[in-house]
């Protein structure tokens, strides 16, 4: 067996496994991170933040830094596809309940670039490039992982606790032999990011919109120097040609001829599915971020629930390394979060696509009354804010004790 080291481990360094290792070392837990790839990811996925998570980020040093490089969206946007807008929602209606009212739209590889930066000279976070976790077995006082470098080496390693942040497809999760229960949408979904100024076709436009239609529901997001489109393909559109400049050119026209003739900067084709582990923690080894839950980007909330996901597990963990508390403790972050992934951010992004997707007159003219009556009256606009922007579920993961 190998020597146990007095760390915790994390598998991957997204934006899940970096927050989790930046909260633990601020708190001078030490900290070692397993990444497969070479180097931080620069795959254009997420680009939103939530009020919330802001706070969080505060917590842990690296908001000013993240919002140096975004772009603050006050408002968030309802619209149907050539009927205009139907209802509009500001945060700073929440003004009073959060340090940052506002979404900001800003890539996540800038989070991760930035909390590596900081933690560069701290020992108590360390970074371990071509690293990929593979076999986990645990014992009462230590967790024993199969690491794999490119070149077909293996080597054991153990760690007092592991952290599974390998995103969706975790080994970890495999490795510890939990389920993902959930299923997959046969529709794909596409993301087209252009240099067209929205604005100018929409002056009314809010730098986050979504705009129902039963044919191409769409949502429209702005982020530094670019707005990013996102659409469903129909399942008898193939991945090459869904995946082509052509394509692209031809929805963004479809929707604005003049957007045609923008630049294509990136687009990004990829399969949606809702799926939630059905545990987040075995023993010493736990799931966050995508390793635990997947689902649609409606709402801008996998990366956000990932973040929330950690910080709220390694407030645990600090306490029961520091002895302050027992280990039984940790069982309280699988009861929270797992219960509120499956009743919020399930439920809400699972609502979310249906509302824009509505094909039904009738259900079509109720999501537009509901949502105008909903922005036009000051209580229920503060609820509905609570409620996209993620509050409502850290406020119910609260409640469970
Ligand atoms: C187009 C798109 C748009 C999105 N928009 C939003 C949004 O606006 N807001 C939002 O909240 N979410 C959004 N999401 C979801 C968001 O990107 C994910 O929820 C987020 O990346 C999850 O972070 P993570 O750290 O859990 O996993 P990942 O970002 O997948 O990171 C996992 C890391 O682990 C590494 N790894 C994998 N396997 C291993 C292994 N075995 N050992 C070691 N390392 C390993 C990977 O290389 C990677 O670095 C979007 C996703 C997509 C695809």
């Amino acid at each position: 067996m190998p020597e146990t080291e007095k760390r915790v481990f994390i598998a991957g360094a997204g934006p899940v496994g970096l927050v989790a290792a930046a909260s633990l070392a601020r708190q001078g837990i030490p900290v070692t991170v397993f990444e497969a790839s070479a180097e931080l990811s620069t795959e254009s996925r997420a680009s939103t933040f939530h009020p919330p998570t802001l706070d969080m980020l505060g917590d842990i040093g690296v908001v000013d830094a993240l919002i140096a490089q975004g772009l603050v969206a006050p408002t968030v946007q309802y619209r149907t596809r050539g009927g205009g807008p139907i209802a509009q929602f500001d945060f700073g209606d929440i003004a009073d309940l959060t340090a940052h009212p506002y979404r900001l739209q800003s890539e996540q590889f800038k989070l991760t670039r930035i909390i590596a930066d900081k933690f560069s000279s701290d020992d108590n976070l360390r970074i371990e490039f071509n690293r990929r976790v593979e076999g986990v077995t645990q014992d009462d006082s230590g967790v024993e992982v199969e690491i794999h470098e490119p070149d077909g080496s293996i080597e054991r390693r153990r760690g007092l606790w592991l952290i599974g942040a390998d995103g969706a497809r975790s080994a970890v999760r495999k490795a510890l032999d939990i389920p993902f229960s959930g299923f997959t949408w046969p529709e794909r979904f596409l993301v087209v990011s252009t240099s067209f100024d929205f604005f100018e076709a929409f002056p009314d436009l809010s730098s986050v919109s979504y705009v129902a239609d039963p044919r191409q529901w769409h949502f429209l997001l702005q982020v530094p120097g670019m707005w990013r489109v996102m659409f469903p393909i129909a399942v008898e559109v193939s991945d090459d040609e869904a995946s082509s400049r052509e394509f692209a050119v031809s929805t963004l026209g479809s929707l604005i001829p003049a957007a045609a003739e923008a630049n294509i900067l990136h687009t990004t084709l990829y399969r949606v599915h809702q799926r939630v582990a059905d545990s987040f923690r075995k023993g010493r080894a736990f799931l966050a971020g995508d390793a635990a839950h997947i689902n649609n980007p409606l709402g801008g909330m996998g990366m956000n629930g990932g973040v929330h996901d950690v910080v709220n597990l390694c407030g645990r963990l600090a306490r029961v390394w520091r002895k302050e508390a027992p280990e039984a403790e940790l069982d309280r972050y699988d009861l929270q979060r797992r219960l509120v992934t499956v009743e919020h951010v399930q439920r809400q992004t699972i609502e979310n696509k249906r509302n824009l997707e509505a094909s039904d007159p009738k259900d079509q003219e109720e999501f537009r009354v509901r949502m105008a009556r909903t922005a036009s009256e000051p209580a229920m606009a503060r609820e509905y804010l609570q409620k996209i922007s993620m509050m409502a579920s850290l406020k119910r993961a609260s409640e469970l004790g």
